[in-house]
């Protein structure tokens, strides 16, 4: 048998909605960029649909992302995959966390949370209540311990960033007290099984980045390499989500909203695009792909409209 050595460097990205509502212009961006990086390094594009917290999941959502996908001309690579059929691979994960001997059971609410810990840059410090108690309850929440070491990764677009994650956010959760795991180890987990190498998305997540490194790190995972794109607001300057009731993708005007989709992420399409079809726009927007001229936040769109002055 031959072995392709090109084939396990192969550039292999992923747009990984949470399926709380239709596409928006914000979800739309980062499908973009991620989508443009991955062809533009001859590679594949994969679409995850995290889901993880199943409560918060909308009805539908899913299936409406990905027809939104399929209408705007973006394939994706592969099958879809679902966070929510996943939970072996989660628990297997924390199993050999357990073996480190770096996570505990916490009973704590989140008011108590709240009343005891410091607000850091990122949100409340966990204080480490927990860390030597000896909890047995099973109902309990379960959290990895943390230190004090340096944590930095050099981000494609936003530049260097370090934290020390005992006092920056303090240890955090794997899995909530109601059995759903914690976003930061399912990412985790999803991106190395599916040997993901660069991680496009949104600069809201960009603190997280290293606590997912960290679990990298002790779960001897590959650390891809990080883009964070800018995060469209609305006039509030709050970042387009279904809780700021983002417009939907409007899918009978594909072109107009892709175009402006590249604006935003600091591209120059011709206004004749405007006015082409979806391949003609694409054939552009990849051959044109300039990923160095991606700002590190953009003011200047808001709810995906150029702002009026
Ligand atoms: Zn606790």
């Amino acid at each position: 048998m031959t072995t392709n050595n090109c084939k396990s460097i192969r550039y292999r990205g992923r747009f990984a909605p949470s399926p709380t509502g239709p596409l928006h212009f914000g979800s739309l961006v980062a499908a973009m960029g991620s989508y443009l990086e991955a062809k533009a390094h001859g590679g594949e594009w994969l679409v995850r649909i995290e889901n993880v917290d199943t409560p918060r999941e909308v009805s539908g959502a899913s299936s409406d992302i990905l027809r939104t996908l399929e209408y705007l001309g973006m394939k994706w690579d592969g099958e879809v995959v679902y966070q929510s059929q996943r939970s072996a691979l989660y628990q297997e994960a924390i199993h050999s966390l357990t073996k480190l001997n770096l996570v505990y059971r916490c009973v704590c609410t989140r008011k108590e949370i709240l009343d005891s810990s410091i607000m850091g840059n990122i949100g409340p410090i966990y204080p480490s209540t927990c860390r030597h108690a000896q909890i047995s309850q099973k109902n309990s929440a379960l959290r990895i311990q943390t230190n004090d070491k340096p944590i930095w990764f050099e981000d494609i677009i936003q530049g260097r960033v370090e934290q020390h994650l005992e006092s920056d956010t303090g240890d955090f959760v794997m899995r909530r007290a109601d059995g759903i795991f914690a976003y930061q180890l399912a990412v985790v987990v999803d991106d190395a099984e599916q040997k993901v190498t660069h991680v496009v998305r949104g600069e809201d997540l960009l603190d997280s980045t290293p606590r997912q490194i960290y679990l990298q790190q002790l779960l001897g995972y590959p650390v891809p390499d990080y883009m964070h794109l800018p995060v469209a607001t609305n006039r509030d300057g709050k970042k387009l989500s279904k809780q700021t009731r983002a417009a939907p993708v409007d899918r009978t005007k594909a072109v107009p909203q892709l175009f402006a989709a590249s604006r935003f992420l600091g591209q120059t399409p011709p206004n004749e695009l405007l006015k082409s079809d979806l391949s003609v726009f694409w054939q552009w927007a990849l051959e044109n792909w300039q990923a160095k001229q991606i700002p590190q936040c953009n003011r200047d769109f808001i709810d995906g409209s150029t702002q009026e002055k």
